[in-house]
């Protein structure tokens, strides 16, 4: 029984002290939420400042009902009430208010920090208070010198003006709740004590109002709230958005849109402003091939790289976009003298040509830019680019790997480049083509091996013009498949009439590899000649191999399949990584003219020519030497081993009878007949 009791008093011990400390969690908790509702928020920047701007549109309001209810009930007491209650009161009252108005209105004149707006809330939150309670006792102290009517204007004089600020006070909770709390004590305690039945009955209504204005005012909080988070995610999406139509995701940098529409700002500005605008475009050499060959997450990681090695390059100067894979470009309004800009150009390539250190491999790229001026070279933004582009065009040609401006030079080739354009267009082919034949042969035995076709336009507009400028302007104009096509009938027309030991060697541009419709002509047209495909060598050069190199490496298989072989072109002038280059089926490479000349007497040349023949034997590669014009330079190639050569010793390119007339010479006509045998029977 004892235990039992014992038990019991142990159980409602420790329940009673349970719930003593629920009690005091629940104090606890209440009094943080009265806390956190009577204060200002601190952690959302963009709801402190929303209320700020809110507040303030209300505060003249605010004041002005305060202020002029105050004195309207201070000439109701005015010589009824000692002068310190009906006067000097209401006087300092309104002192402090017309302070914190004009401290309102001056800090109104600039945009707040949240921080700022953070201390002023929180300042009117203590004001809110203070005034409160001073304008509260200040009325009720009123009280005992009024007769009935003057009470009832107290009580009035109470409820409007909480009512009023709670209104003006609606964006700022803390300090309407402040309000409403404080003015609603004084008066329900004084009038509810009064015991007078109206009054008491007024403090109820008064309750009540403000219990109901309360409710309002926390759906209205939550509100703006909602409103201003709204807002702000609004906000984030167009930034968002705006991040996505103008910036370039991977290097972070402005895109080609922006670029664009920043040029044409820039570009109105220097116009009006009557100052020059320089516009740089920059192409990335090597980039592709590595993109290639280690897949696409390498080519970005060196995308973001280079993007962020040429910001820095850039510095304030130079506006920098991305307009394209591997394309930059810059704007610049503050260029200083032509001079300051090629070398602010030269920084640029020269960032790019220090190795890049990625995760997956270490590779090396370079960059071309080019230049061009407004006014100097262009009166319109647009053309303003192009001529960049051009001075690109060549800087990629002439002086890889560096800064060049647009030129008189250029304006002229751009003008006969305009007029190629438009008589090509308008040209018959089949009537104003022709080949033109290039004997390639042994250097033992003197023998022909084979015929290099050569274009040859004649122009009824413009006259003769050499391939070296048409084939570019028909590759940029998107027809140079056209001419292929032409020229390698004509040129097959003609093969065919030739010994089967001799071979064609036919040129093929970029364009030409780059395109399935344009290589599936080609292989129909080879295979409706008649002529053998195996005596068919393809000329490739360097340039157009690693514009694409997957591209190039499926026109060469395909090519290869029909027993055709394929010559690198022009080998020593590109700039292509000979790992590439080895992994590509080639049969033959063409070294250059540029390294023949006076070789016997230019040690450099003569250690090139050494080297690549050296290389071409180690490779397993046939090898021709292009442009060989003296005995000299054919004797220095005797001696380095080498086996094959073409040039202007042996014979210029002939025309097709010369060329016919040039074999019979070398062998008599009875080689003629027999390959006249075979093509009759690879056709029937
Ligand atoms: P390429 O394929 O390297 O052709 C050799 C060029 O060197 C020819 O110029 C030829 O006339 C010239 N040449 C040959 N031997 C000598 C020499 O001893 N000294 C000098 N200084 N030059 C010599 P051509 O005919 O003006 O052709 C220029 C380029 O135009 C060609 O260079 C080739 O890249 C392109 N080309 C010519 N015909 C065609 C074609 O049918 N299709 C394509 N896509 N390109 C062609
Ligand atoms: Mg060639
Ligand atoms: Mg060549």
């Amino acid at each position: 029984m004892t235990r039992w009791r014992m038990m019991r008093k142990l159980i409602a011990k420790s329940l009673g002290a349970y719930s003593s400390q629920v009690a005091i969690m629940r104090v606890r908790y209440l009094y943080a939420r009265l806390r956190h509702l009577l204060s200002v928020p601190r952690n959302d920047e963009n709801l402190l400042l929303a209320q700020y701007s809110a507040y303030a549109q209300q505060i003249p309001l605010l004041y002005f009902v305060l202020l002029s209810n105050t004195w309207i009930l201070a000439y109701t007491f005015y010589g009824v009430a000692p002068v310190e209650l009906s006067f000097y009161v209401p006087a300092a009252l309104t002192a402090v208010c017309i302070v914190r108005f004009l401290e309102w209105r001056k800090s109104l004149s600039r945009l707040p920090t949240s921080d700022a707006a953070f201390k002023a809330l929180s300042r009117t939150n203590r004001l809110a208070s203070v005034l409160s309670t001073g304008f509260s006792i200040w009325a009720v102290s009123l009280y005992p010198y009024g007769d009935v009517d003057a009470q009832a204007q107290i009580a009035f004089y109470m409820a409007i003006t909480v009512i009023a600020c709670i209104f003006c006070l609606m964006y700022l909770r803390s300090a309407a709740l402040t309000v409403a709390i404080i003015v609603n004590v004084v008066f329900i305690a004084f009038f509810g004590l009064t015991g007078r039945p109206p009054f008491v009955a007024i403090s109820m209504n008064m309750f009540l109002v403000t219990i109901a204005m309360m409710v309002i005012l926390m759906v209205n909080y939550r509100q703006l709230t909602q409103l201003v988070s709204a807002r702000d995610n609004a906000q984030a999406l167009i930034s968002e958005n705006f991040k996505l139509a103008n910036l370039d995701p991977l290097t972070e940098l402005p895109n080609r849109r922006q670029f664009f529409a920043h040029l044409d700002r820039e570009f109105e500005r220097a116009k009006l402003q009557g100052h020059r605008l320089a516009v740089g475009v920059m192409d990335l050499d090597g980039f592709k091939p590595v993109n290639d060959l280690y897949g696409h997450a390498v080519g970005d990681a060196l995308l973001i790289e280079v993007g962020r090695r040429l910001r820095d390059a850039c510095g304030d100067k130079l506006h920098l976009a991305r307009i394209g894979g591997d394309e930059f470009a810059v704007i610049g309004a503050d260029f200083g003298c032509e001079r300051e800009l090629i070398a602010a150009g030269n920084r640029m390539c020269d960032v790019l040509r220090v190795p890049f250190f990625l995760h997956e491999a270490t590779v090396h790229i370079s960059g071309s830019i080019g230049f061009a001026i407004y006014p100097d070279h262009a009166e319109a933004a647009l053309a303003l680019f192009e001529r960049a582009d051009y001075a690109l065009f060549r800087s990629k040609r002439n002086h890889r790997g560096e800064a060049t401006i647009f030129s008189s030079r250029d304006s002229a080739q751009i003008h006969r480049d305009v007029e190629i354009e438009q008589a090509l267009h308008s040209a018959d082919l089949e009537k104003e083509l022709s080949v033109a034949f290039q004997p390639i042969i042994e250097v033992e035995t003197g023998r022909t091996i084979a015929f290099e076709a050569l274009a040859r336009w004649n122009s009824p507009v413009l006259g003769a013009v050499p391939p070296g400028l048409f084939i570019p302007v028909a590759e940029r104009g998107g027809f140079i498949t056209k001419l292929t096509c032409v020229l390698i009938e004509k040129a097959l027309d003609v093969a065919v009439k030739w010994p089967d030991d001799v071979h064609l060697s036919f040129n093929l541009s970029a364009y030409d590899i780059g395109a399935a419709a344009s290589v599936v002509r080609l292989v129909s047209t080879v295979l409706k000649s008649g002529f053998n495909p195996e005596r068919i060598d393809f000329e490739i050069t360097e340039t157009a191999i690693m514009k694409d190199v997957k591209e190039a490496r499926e026109t060469i298989e395909i090519l290869q399949s029909l027993g055709c072989g394929i010559s690198l072109d022009d080998f020593g002038t590109g700039y292509s990584s000979l790992t590439q280059l080895h992994s590509l089926p080639l049969t033959k490479i063409k070294i250059d003219r540029s390294f023949v000349a006076d070789l016997h007497v230019k040690p450099a040349s003569h250690k090139i020519v050494r080297s690549l023949l050296a290389l071409s034997r180690d490779m397993g590669l046939g090898c021709i030497v292009e442009g060989v014009e003296t005995e000299a330079e054919l004797d220095e190639l005797r001696a380095l081993g080498c086996t094959n050569v073409q040039g202007y010793l042996i014979s210029p390119p002939l025309s097709e009878k010369a060329a016919l007339a040039f074999l019979q010479k070398e062998r008599g006509p009875r080689a003629f007949a027999a390959s006249a045998n075979t093509a009759r029977a690879l056709i029937a």
